[in-house]
């Protein structure tokens, strides 16, 4: 069996010793193994694990799911000897500071010198923070907040998060490429039936990888004054890659005048779940987090975590594998780790021409990333979507993992895949999602189990109707 990155055990164990060194002055406490009882139940575990699709390999190409980097899996279980909590120094002395250093590298990457932010559980998290930040700044210079306003192919939890925060929230429409309309964004800010203060700027929607024009989006800013959030949780590390559109490039690197931004390490950054980044530019915004619990245990005058952070407890082990994965790959443009974005970038757009000649496929969009919508050609668009779900298990049953995803019959119109759409609003399309490097040097595996999987239900499709032909 192809082996998951593992853990490389002797190189672990010596830097558990190399850890251990720092409190040999400790009376030592016995260290106990697994029992048999327990031992079994972890038997048992990896059993019930093998119901998984294999989101390590490179013929896993469908939702955004890849392993973690094996040193950042190696950096996690070094922390788990001591399980540190980033919540406050006391908890997380070390792992706190690494955590501190490591959020600085991330707001480097986007050009800012001076910055507020801090890990947390994810993207939804994080960018949870960013617009309760956005309300409180709202409420203490005008007394009350406006609404949120976000494209319709914003990650969904933004409308949510927006009414857990008693916000407005304004849909703004996407235009043929999915990207944030301009022209609907002013007409939003124009209506006066509300007052729009937080603008949410997706760069690389999680559905298709699109990225919103940010520049627009600043020169509006101009005229109407608000505050604009960055969501790039998925796309946020693209802007080291060389491989990016002139349009693309421009969109990151005007990330540097926004007032928040969230990236996932999580998700591009080859961390394990658990780590996400809300960052903000004025530093100045602490303010909004003051509290007085008698509980926490701040006994320092250096600065808590947890008096900059929402949540309370969290893993020190997130800050450490992330610490040490940017210590040995450092966030450098033609760096080892943009190198591996751009073979994801040069995947995606491998497999877009490929389909684009397919004479039973038609892409969506060309990807501006990673992610790849294709539609099936078919007459109708009720057939293109079964069509779409049946090459998705055939694929599946030759070991190919793609997804599926709905689109909109506005942006699917372009695609050309579809003659007659009834009454269907939206089309089932294949998504691929090149996120791991290793897709590269399998895009002829991929490329072949691909063409199998479509003649195999066209072929199944055809007997299907002659079958029904002799029978009339
Ligand atoms: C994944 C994603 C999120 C949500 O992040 P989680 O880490 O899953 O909570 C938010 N926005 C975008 C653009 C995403 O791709």
């Amino acid at each position: 069996m192809e082996r998951a990155t593992p853990e490389q055990p002797d190189f672990l164990a010596r830097a558990k010793e190399l850890l251990a060194e720092g409190f040999v002055h400790l009376p030592s406490v016995a260290s106990t193994g697994l029992a048999k009882y327990e031992q079994d139940a972890l038997l048992e575990a990896a059993e019930r694990l093998q119901d998984n699709y294999p989101y390590h390999h490179p013929l896993y190409v469908g939702q955004m799911l890849k392993p973690p980097h094996p040193l950042a899996r190696n950096a996690y279980a070094l922390a788990m000897c001591l399980n540190p909590n980033n919540h406050a120094l006391d908890g997380g002395r070390a792992s706190s500071r690494m955590e501190r250093e490591a959020v600085a590298g991330l707001a480097n990457m986007f050009g800012w010198d001076e910055h507020l932010g801090h890990l947390c559980g994810g993207g939804t998290m994080a960018n949870f923070e960013a617009l309760w930040v956005a309300r409180e700044e709202s409420r203490s210079r005008h007394g009350v907040a406006g609404a949120v306003a976000a494209s319709a192919q914003a990650h969904y939890t933004h409308e949510r998060l927006s009414s857990v925060l008693d916000r407005p929230f304004v849909k703004i429409d996407v235009d043929a490429a999915g990207r944030m309309s301009i022209p609907s964004l002013e007409r939003a800010l124009e209506a006066a039936s509300q007052t729009i203060d937080t603008v949410v700027v997706t760069l690389g929607t999680t559905a298709a990888g699109a990225i919103d024009p940010l520049p627009a989006v600043l020169a509006l800013r101009e005229r109407y004054g608000f505050r604009i959030h960055v969501d790039a949780a998925y796309g946020g590390y693209f802007t080291l890659a060389d491989g990016i559109s002139a349009y693309a490039r421009a969109a990151f690197d005007a990330i540097r005048a926004v007032d928040s931004v969230v990236i996932d390490p999580h998700k591009h950054g080859l961390q394990p779940y658990g780590c996400g980044c809300v960052l903000f530019r004025d530093p100045t915004v602490g303010r909004h987090y003051r509290h007085d619990s008698p509980y926490t245990y701040f006994s320092s005058d250096e600065l808590h975590l947890g008096e900059i952070s929402l949540e309370c407890s969290r893993a020190g082990a997130a800050a450490v594998a992330l610490w040490t994965t940017m210590r040995a790959m450092p966030l450098e443009r033609e760096g080892d780790f943009a190198c591996g974005l751009e073979a994801c970038l040069s995947a995606a757009r491998r497999l877009y021409k490929h389909c684009q000649q397919h004479p039973r496929l038609a892409p969506i969009f060309a990807p501006e990333l990673d992610l790849l919508v294709v539609a099936v050609k078919s007459p109708t668009a009720a057939e293109s979507s079964t069509l779409a779900q049946e090459i998705f298990d055939e694929a599946a049953a030759c070991d190919l993992h793609l997804a599926v995803v709905r689109v909109p019959r506005a942006l699917a119109l372009r695609a050309e895949a579809v003659t007659d759409w009834q009454d269907e609003e939206t089309i089932l399309c294949l998504r691929f999602c090149t996120m791991k490097p290793e897709h590269l040097p399998w895009l002829e595996q991929i490329r072949k189990r691909l063409d199998g999987a479509v003649t195999t239900v066209f072929e199944r499709a055809a007997q299907t109707e002659s079958l029904q032909a002799q029978v009339r």
